[in-house]
Formats: structure tokens, sequence, C-alpha cells
């Protein structure tokens, strides 16, 4: 069986480093491996626009922002499609029939959606395309027969959620979809990189982000006021390693030969840790680190950034020809589904040939 990625981005704001560590560095690093046989980069600006229908101008200018992030990090339009999902119309027609594979208790029940409509404030106004969308997003990863999805461990109801509208498509219609398989991120800081204010989740919509496009001042500046420890007072205290958000960032970012090349009284992350939890070590000293490390990682980011902010028509013209591509893999998709489904009246002699019988019969 082909190995095909499939997996995207909400254009809601630019991208931060959660999503960086939750998927962006893993998209590329397997688009450049060799072992996929496509890699589909998808905008999700149908699935921002569930929550912001209000506010369609949010989406529309925040599409090349995360072009501009994406192709910043890596991901090459000569090896990945990137596309844009409301240019695909093939993906709303899908959903329109995975829809009746789908109770609303299933979708009640799904934890993700649970979260969000509590952190949006929607509980007694939920938009019905935001309620759906765990099956829009069924639709996006069928559609190119993807089998693994690199996404963040938020993601993992609405795999699952996927994987049930397969089983019973497949169940019902006959094998006509491919079951995909989510692929975490292998670093446990990464699973869910928390925001700078110590909250669980780094998201947009909580305003707790490190954007990949901060320059070097703001990054400093956020680091410098990140949550730690509420209890590390004075610099001889002992200091909590759990839930401080600083080691969080540590253990997701830090390789070992920073610490020889920035902290060369530390052996490692285990020994600067330990220093914390003993007392001795002030958060100061500990930020500074955190600083050198994402810069090391931001910096040629944000380099490329600056060079490909010159070309803005060369970015659209990727996105074009993305979504083109897109668009013919999700038709040859619809098409296997309709059959399958047998709403395919056009393309069946047989049917026309056994009605022609039966009348004739009469
Ligand atoms: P929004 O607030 O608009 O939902 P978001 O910041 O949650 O935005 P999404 O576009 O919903 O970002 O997520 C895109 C991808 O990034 C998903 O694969 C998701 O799992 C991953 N991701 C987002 N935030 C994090 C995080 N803090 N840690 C790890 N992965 C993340
Ligand atoms: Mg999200």
């Amino acid at each position: 069986m082909k190995k095909i990625i499939l997996t995207g981005d909400r254009p809601t704001g630019r991208l931060h480093v959660g999503h960086y560590v939750g998927s962006l560095k893993r998209r590329v690093e397997l688009q450049n491996s060799g072992e996929y046989d496509k890699v589909n980069i998808m905008i999700a600006d149908a699935q921002a626009l569930t929550d912001n229908a209000d506010n369609p101008e949010k989406v529309r200018q925040n599409i090349i922002e995360v072009a501009l992030d994406y192709m910043s990090c890596g991901l090459d339009p000569n090896k990945s499609t990137i596309f844009i999902q409301s240019q695909i119309s093939e993906l709303c027609e899908l959903s329109f029939y995975y829809m009746n594979l789908v109770t609303v208790a299933r979708l009640q029940r799904n934890p993700t959606v649970k979260t969000e409509i509590k952190m949006r404030n929607f509980e007694a106004s939920i938009p019905v395309g935001f309620f759906t969308y765990p099956i829009s997003q069924a639709s996006d990863i069928t559609a190119f027969d993807a089998t693994t999805v690199p996404a963040g461990e938020d993601q993992m109801p609405m795999i699952e959620q996927t994987r049930e509208i397969v089983r019973r498509f497949n169940s019902i219609y006959g094998e006509a979809l491919v079951e995909p398989d989510i692929l975490l991120p292998s670093n446990q800081a990464c699973l869910r990189l928390p925001g700078t204010d110590g909250k669980a989740k780094m998201s947009k919509s909580l305003g707790n982000c490190i954007y990949l496009s901060d320059d070097s001042d703001t990054l400093r500046k956020k680091i410098m006021s990140m949550y730690t420890d509420p209890d590390h007072l004075k610099v001889s205290d002992p200091g909590k390693i759990e839930g401080n958000t600083v080691f969080t960032y540590l253990d997701a970012f830090s390789k070992p030969e920073q610490f020889e090349r920035y902290l060369p009284e530390y052996a490692g992350l285990d020994e600067l840790k330990a220093h914390y939890q003993k007392g001795g070590l002030g958060d100061v000293k500990v930020k500074k680190f955190l600083f050198s490390v994402l810069e090391e990682e931001l910096e040629p980011i944000r380099a490329k950034r600056k060079e490909l902010e010159k070309d803005i028509p060369y970015i659209y013209e990727v996105l074009k020809k993305g979504s083109d591509d897109a668009r013919q893999t999700a038709a040859q998709t619809l098409s296997r589904v309709k059959n399958a489904m047998k709403i395919n009246y056009f393309d069946d002699a047989e049917l026309i040939r056994a009605q022609s019988e039966k009348y004739k019969a009469e």
C-alpha cells in the first residue's frame, strides 16, 4: 500500500512553536525522508470559518501567513502538495455522505470538540459547522487516501473519529476508503506543548504563543516573562520541574551539544534539572539558556521567511498549483466513493440494462 501523508493547520494566525514541535517539524523530516509516496499539506480555511464565520477577513489574511511559515520551515512545493481546503469542493460532498454514518451523540462525546466548545463559550450556540468539523476532517484525510497524519495529541479523537467513519463506510459499501494512523511526536513534551502562561496548550485562541516569526527581542521578552514555579521565589529555594514551562520547553527543544555551547558547567538537562530542584539555580539563568536554544532553532526560519516575503505572488502560485493538484486527487476519491455508494447512475451500464430487461419482461 502507498504511504501518504495528509495534515494541516487552520489559518487563524501565524504558526507557533507548538505547531512546530507537534507536527510541522516532523512533516518536513518525513517530506525529506523520501519514504512517502505523497505529502499533502492543507491550509484548513473552511474549518477555520466554522468558528470564525463573522470574521472572514481574519481567515483570508492568514492564508499567506501559514503558507510563509510552512515554506520557512522547509516544506517544499516541489516535494509536497500545499493547498487550500475551500478550493476543493469535493471535500464538502464527501462530508455530506459521511454525515449519515455518524450520530449526534458520538460527536458530542468527542473530547477535543468538548474542550473547544468550552474555550469558545459556545455552550448554548454551537454553529452546526463547528460541531461537525470532525466529519469534515474525515473527508480531508480520506480524500487523499492518507495513511499517516502527523499531528499533536489534541488530534487523537479526530483521527479516531475518521477511522470509525472509514470502517463504517467500508463495511456498508465495500472497501473504498483507507484507514489512517496518527503520527504523534516521539518527544513526550511535544505532544501538547503548553503556552508561555503555563496553560495546558499553546494555542492561537489563548494568546499564549511564541510564534515562529517572532523577532529576537519579542522572543526574549516572552521567555523572560514565562510561567515557571510560582513557589520558587529566591534563587536558593528548591524549585519544581513538573509543570514548569521553561523546563518543558527545554525538554522539547534543547539538544545535548547546546549545553557545551551555552552552559558548559552542566553535563546535560538532567543535571540542570537536579540543580534547580535542589535549590541555588535562578529562573533567569535557565530562561537565558532557553532563549539561546530557541534562537538557534528559530533564526534560520525567520531568515528564510524574510526571503519568501519578497515574492508573495509566487506563494499564491504555489497554493494555486497545489490546490489544482489536490482537487484532481479528491475528485478520483469522490468518484470511487459514489461508485461504492451506487450513486453513479449514468456510469452504471448494468443498472440501465437490468432495469430495461425488467420492464421488457413485464
Ligand atoms: P486554533 O486555536 O485556531 O485551534 P491551534 O493553535 O490549536 O489553533 P491548529 O491549527 O488547531 O492550531 O492545529 C494545527 C496542528 O498543530 C495540529 O496538528 C495540532 O495537533 C498541532 N498543535 C497545535 N497546538 C499544539 C501544541 N500546543 N502542541 C503540540 N501540537 C500542537
Ligand atoms: Mg486547534
